[in-house]
């Protein structure tokens, strides 16, 4: 079996070829640089994603959040589920973690809210 992949891993976007056999990667072409074909591999074998939402302040206003590392993209419903049910207690600061161990990661804040906006 063939794949066809655009690398999402920089703005160049090369085109890349997989060959897969029983879930398993035989070969990679199109990449420029080593990190297109570790994405190739694991897009094709388990394809991984960074999440980013807002959650709900303790006022009622929103900050903006993102899994600080990628996660199974099977588990992003999930993981919004986990998102939408969080209320994050204010003051927050860039960086805060809102919520731990979701699905291997952390969900932190990426922008501060002092809850006086
Ligand atoms: S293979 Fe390398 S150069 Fe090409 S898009 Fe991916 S990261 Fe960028």
């Amino acid at each position: 079996m063939e794949r066809k992949l655009t690398c999402i891993i920089c703005p160049l976007g090369c085109d890349l070829t997989v060959k897969l056999e029983n879930n398993t990667v035989l070969e990679v072409s199109g990449f420029t640089c080593p990190r297109g074909k570790a994405y190739a591999e694991t897009e094709c074998t388990n394809p991984l994603r960074t999440v980013t939402s807002t959650v709900r302040c303790s006022d009622g206003s929103l900050v903006s959040v993102k899994t600080d590392k990628p996660i199974p993209k099977e588990k992003m419903a999930q993981c919004m589920a986990r998102i939408n049910q969080a209320v994050a207690t204010l003051p927050i600061a860039i960086g805060d973690v809102i919520l731990e161990d979701v699905f291997g990661s952390r969900i932190v804040a990426t922008q501060n809210n002092t809850g006086n906006a």
